[in-house]
C-alpha cells in the first residue's frame, strides 16, 4: 500500500490545484494521501469533490501543516485526520493567515529597502506581485522567491531564501507563529494526530534535533516524520531511532509541492521494521 501523508496544493505554496493533485496521486498508485497545506484546510473540500467526481480509489486524509515558533526556529507541525470544520481549529488557522499577511507586509518593506533602486521594487509593487501569485490563498515566502526569480534578482529559488528570505537573509521577518504545544493541542482537540514535520530539515544541529523530538514527545505529540523525500538510508534510520527513543509513532510523506525530478507523490523509502507507523489503527477504507 502506497501511503503519502504530506503534500501541498495551490491553496498554499504548491503548484497543482487540489483536483490535479489527487489525479496525479492516483496516477502514481498512491492509496492514501494527506493534503497538508501551510496553515489552511481550503484544499480539502475541492479534493474530496474531485475524488468523488473521478471515482478515484484514493483515501484522502484531512491534514494541515501548522507553522510554529520554537527557540527562534520555524518548526512545522502536521495535523492528520483532523476535523477540518472544527470551529476552534478554523479560528486558529484564520489567526495564522493574519500572521502571514502581516509578515508579508514586513518582508515587502524590508526587500524594498535592500534591493537596488534600479529594479523599481517599492513595497507596494512587491506586494502586488506576491498577491497575484497567491491568488487570494495563503501567502508564502515561496511567492516572494518566485517574484525575485522572475525579476532576475536571483538565479534560483534557493538563492532567494539564502540571500533574502531565510532566517539569515536580509529581508527575513520573524513571524508571530503559535507555539509547538499550541499546535499539538489544537490538532488533537480537532480529533487529529500531531506529527513533527521533517525534523532533520530545519538546519538544527543533531543535539537540537533530539531536543526538539523530546520536546514534542513531552508535549504529547503523536509522531514524527521518519520517511522524507530525497532521503538516504542513514537519515531514515536516524529518524526512526529518534522516534523509537522518544516513544513516538512514525509518519512519512513526500512534501510534494510541484512536478519536478526531485520529489514525487508516494515515492519514499519503506519505514524500518521497528517503527510503529501512525496509520496502523486507521480505517483505510476508501469512502468514495
Ligand atoms: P513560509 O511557509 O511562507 O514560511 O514558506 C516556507 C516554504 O518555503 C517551505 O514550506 C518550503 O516549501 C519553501 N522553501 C524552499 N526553500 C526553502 C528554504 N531554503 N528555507 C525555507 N523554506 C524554503
Ligand atoms: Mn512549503
Ligand atoms: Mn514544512
Ligand atoms: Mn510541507
Amino acid at each position: 500500500m502506497k501511503i503519502d501523508l504530506h503534500s501541498h496544493t495551490k491553496c498554499s505554496d504548491g503548484e497543482l490545484s487540489p483536483e490535479e493533485l489527487v489525479l496525479r496521486a492516483s496516477n502514481k498508485g498512491v492509496d492514501v494521501l494527506a493534503i497538508t497545506d501551510h496553515d489552511t484546510v481550503s484544499a480539502l473540500e475541492p479534493a474530496r469533490d474531485a475524488i468523488h467526481k473521478h471515482k478515484l480509489p484514493l483515501k484522502l486524509v484531512a491534514g494541515v501543516e501548522i507553522s510554529t515558533r520554537w527557540h527562534g526556529f520555524e518548526i512545522h507541525v502536521v495535523g492528520l485526520n483532523i476535523d477540518d470544520k472544527q470551529p476552534e481549529l478554523v479560528a486558529l488557522l484564520t489567526q495564522q493567515q493574519n500572521t502571514r499577511d502581516k509578515r508579508a507586509e514586513k518582508i515587502a518593506a524590508k526587500l524594498a529597502r535592500v534591493l537596488p533602486e534600479s529594479y523599481g521594487f517599492t513595497a507596494e509593487i512587491i506586494m502586488q506581485k506576491v498577491l497575484e501569485k497567491a491568488q487570494g490563498q495563503s501567502i508564502s515566502r515561496v511567492h516572494f522567491a518566485k517574484t525575485l526569480l522572475e525579476a532576475g534578482i536571483v538565479d534560483r529559488m534557493q538563492q532567494a531564501f539564502d540571500k533574502y528570505l531565510g532566517r539569515k537573509g536580509k529581508a527575513y521577518a520573524a513571524p508571530e507563529w503559535i507555539s509547538v504545544e499550541q499546535a499539538i493541542a489544537a490538532i488533537q482537540a480537532a480529533g487529529g494526530h500531531a506529527v513533527l514535520a521533517h525534523p532533520t530539515r530545519y538546519d538544527l544541529k543533531n543535539k537540537w534535533v533530539r531536543k526538539l523530538v523530546d520536546y514534542f514527545a513531552e508535549h504529547k505529540g503523536d509522531a514524527i516524520e521518519v520517511g522524507l523525500p530525497r532521503q538516504n538510508n542513514n537519515e531514515l534510520i536516524q529518524l526512526a531511532t529518534y522516534a523509537q527513543q522518544a516513544k513516538l509513532k512514525s509518519s512519512q510523506g513526500s512534501d510534494f509541492h510541484r512536478v519536478s525530478s526531485y520529489t514525487e507523490l508516494g515515492s519514499l523509502l519503506p519505514l524500518p521494521e521497528f517503527c510503529e507507523p501512525i496509520w496502523t489503527d486507521w480505517n483505510m477504507v476508501n469512502p468514495a
